[in-house]
């Protein structure tokens, strides 16, 4: 059977290696309604599936660009690395595993930070990016934020930071969750100081990041059908001896329960942000010396 056989039957969660990914190249597999799709094809439509609607994960530098005027990215702090403090080691050790996510995913850690502009208003921008080690809130993505936060407080800008996590990097353990304090305490500062921010939450928004920087913002988006929770549903279920709601830890079902302001679909993200810095801040007017 030929790979277009299996496509026109729908089989192709078939084709899939254990991880769930696609073994072909030039093809993704959609997670959600199985559908083989030209990778191609998927970046045009910004990797939102054209039959089920489902967002497909975006990378860090995707979404920077998603949300940003064009080449308007200048990166701040692209070479603080992590280091093993605990000289830890699971299944792998902890070195391998930071020199492995490097090598995947041609990043230093699972955040990129810095400036960028939109319709030429300047902004602080965070992006995390799930390939490097499931974008798990280390040392690194806790450093790199705060000293973000802490610029964007002196240069009084408005912040977005979109969160795509797995929770706090267990192999970092009492380093990783004092990031949670520590981004957390920045964003209090930058709240006193009377600055905007725009928590925006993608598929997924678990554990530390949720239960710190990510629910701290002035207004805070979601895309649709994200997983957006703490623990994980297993966990509860486990614990509370109870069914969860088939959506349980869906955006939707979030947005229900009043932990989120907006779903909005990847589409409209840019002009949705947009709207919104003019709407709370006002139309920005650019220096007539500057651009
Ligand atoms: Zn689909």
């Amino acid at each position: 059977m030929t790979l277009i056989d299996l496509i026109r039957q729908k089989k192709g969660a078939k084709l899939l290696n254990q991880k769930g990914e696609c073994n072909f190249g030039g093809w993704l597999c959609c997670p959600k309604c199985q559908t083989f799709l030209e990778e191609i094809r998927m970046e045009n439509n910004l990797k939102v599936c054209p039959f089920c609607d489902h967002h497909l994960r975006l990378t860090a530098l995707e979404r920077i660009k998603l949300i940003s005027d064009e080449e308007s990215f200048t990166e701040k702090f692209p070479n603080i690395e992590s280091l093993d403090p605990l000289d830890f080691e699971d299944t792998k050790k902890y070195k391998e595993r930071l020199t492995e996510a490097k090598k995947t995913s041609g990043l230093k850690d699972a955040v990129i930070t810095g400036c960028a502009k939109l319709d030429k208003r300047p902004f602080a921008l965070a992006a995390m990016d799930f390939q490097f080690i499931g974008g798990s809130l280390g040392s690194v993505v806790g450093e790199k934020l705060t000293r973000l936060i802490e610029e964007a407080i002196m240069d009084r800008l408005p912040l977005i930071i979109v969160s795509q996590s797995g929770g706090a990097r267990m192999q970092e353990s009492i380093f990783s969750l004092m990031q949670m304090a520590k981004v957390s305490q920045a964003i209090k500062r930058f709240h006193e100081a009377g600055l905007f921010y725009i928590s925006v939450l993608t598929d997924p928004t678990m554990g530390g990041v949720t239960a710190s920087f990510a629910s701290l913002g002035d207004l805070i988006l979601a895309e649709p059908g994200a997983l957006i929770g703490f623990a994980g549903s297993r966990v509860i279920e486990q614990t509370m001896r109870q069914k969860l709601p088939a959506d349980a830890q869906k955006a939707e079902f979030q947005l229900r329960h009043g932990m989120l302001d907006m779903i909005v679909h990847r589409k409209q993200m840019k002009q949705c942000i947009k709207t919104l810095f003019t709407h709370f801040l006002g139309a920005y007017e650019t220096d007539t010396n500057s651009d």
